[in-house]
C-alpha cells in the first residue's frame, strides 16, 4: 500500500518532496505534488510533515 496526496487538499508547497527517504514524490504540470506508488515505501514522513494534512495512506 502506498500513501497518496489529495490533489484538492495539496496546496504545492513541496515540503513533501524533500522529506521523502525514496524520491517518489514529484511535482505535477499544475504544482501539486503526486506520489509513484512504486517507490512509495510507505513510510509516512511525508504524511507527517504536510502544512494542511493532505497526505494519508491509499484506501483502495
Ligand atoms: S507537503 Fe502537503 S501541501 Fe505541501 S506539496 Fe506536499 S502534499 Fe502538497
Ligand atoms: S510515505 Fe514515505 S516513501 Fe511514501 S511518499 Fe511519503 S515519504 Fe515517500
Amino acid at each position: 500500500m502506498a500513501y497518496k496526496i489529495d490533489p484538492n487538499k495539496c496546496i504545492g508547497c513541496h515540503s513533501c518532496m524533500a522529506t521523502c527517504p525514496m524520491q517518489a514524490i514529484s511535482a505535477g504540470p499544475d504544482g501539486k505534488c503526486v506520489i509513484d506508488p512504486a517507490k512509495c515505501v510507505s513510510c509516512g514522513t511525508c504524511a507527517s510533515i504536510c502544512p494542511v494534512t493532505a497526505i494519508a495512506p491509499d484506501q483502495k
